[in-house]
């Protein structure tokens, strides 16, 4: 049991989480490592949205709720953390949910299909092909999911996949700490916050954007400039870290 006056609490839960799904074989070994460098950068934010990634996600929702098709894509690690938050998401945005695995197995692709099931998301199923120019199992998706999709929601994606779906001519929204990534650096979006925190802050935006205001925000999207704000804002933090 972790005390709840832990000043840690949320990240030790999240970790106890993680190892459970990783024993389940939810969540791949390596996707362990992967979250070791997000909780880094976490710490260089205060571990709480900033200004710059609150911005990122009311223009993630905006991005969401003007698409033909869009889809959110789902790994282990988003799974393993943020289940509920997915299933309110695909409520207020109407996306699409497909299981997308980097270190794809029919029995892990099974065993998140039926934990985000549980929690009240509805999982695209059929046939994978393979759609995405990559090689090996990463280039399968649903032709009737992601291989239709014009936005595409990858949070915790790897930089390869999401080029890979830039150069399909996709609109890609990542989540990423890690504002130096090359996903962060590739995708059309990036929300540079923990995702248990910014799926929840697109999905309230979704209901709270003003009329024109997704339009505005649309318009004036500029990843780079959100990536320098997110940069500058570690940078603040690290200037004052001892004072
Ligand atoms: P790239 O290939 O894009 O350069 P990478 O090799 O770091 O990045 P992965 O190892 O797949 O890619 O890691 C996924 C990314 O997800 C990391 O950049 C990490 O910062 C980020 N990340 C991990 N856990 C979380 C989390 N809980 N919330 C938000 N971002 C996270």
């Amino acid at each position: 049991m972790i005390p709840k006056d832990h000043p840690r609490y949320r990240s030790l839960v999240a970790r106890e989480r993680l190892a459970r799904c990783a024993r389940e074989g939810i969540v791949a070994m390596e996707g362990l490592a992967a979250h070791g460098r997000g909780e880094a950068f976490d710490y260089l934010i205060g571990e709480k949205t900033t200004k710059s990634a609150a911005l990122a996600a009311r223009t993630a929702a905006a991005i969401l709720l003007s698409a033909r098709h869009a889809v959110i894509s789902v790994n282990g690690n988003t799974a393993a953390l943020a289940a509920d938050e997915i299933a309110a998401l695909q409520r207020a945005s109407g996306a699409d949910v497909e299981v997308n695995l980097f270190h794809r197995t029919e029995e892990r692709m099974a065993l998140i299909t039926r934990l985000l099931t549980e929690h009240g998301v509805r999982v695209l199923s059929g046939t994978p092909e393979r759609l995405v120019p990559l090689s090996h199992d990463r280039a399968l998706c649903l032709p009737e999911g992601i291989g239709d999709a014009d936005v595409v929601l990858v949070p915790l994606e790897d930089g390869d996949r999401c080029a890979a779906l830039r150069a399909m001519g996709k609109t890609v929204i990542t989540i990423d700490l890690n504002p130096l990534s090359r996903t962060a650096r590739t995708a059309t979006l990036t929300v540079v916050d923990e995702v248990t925190r910014a799926i929840p802050a697109i999905t309230a935006a979704c209901s709270s954007l003003g009329p024109g205001e997704g339009e505005r925000l649309v318009a004036s999207l500029d990843n780079t400039y959100l990536l320098r704000a997110a940069i500058d804002e570690m940078r603040e933090r690290l200037a004052h870290a001892l004072e």
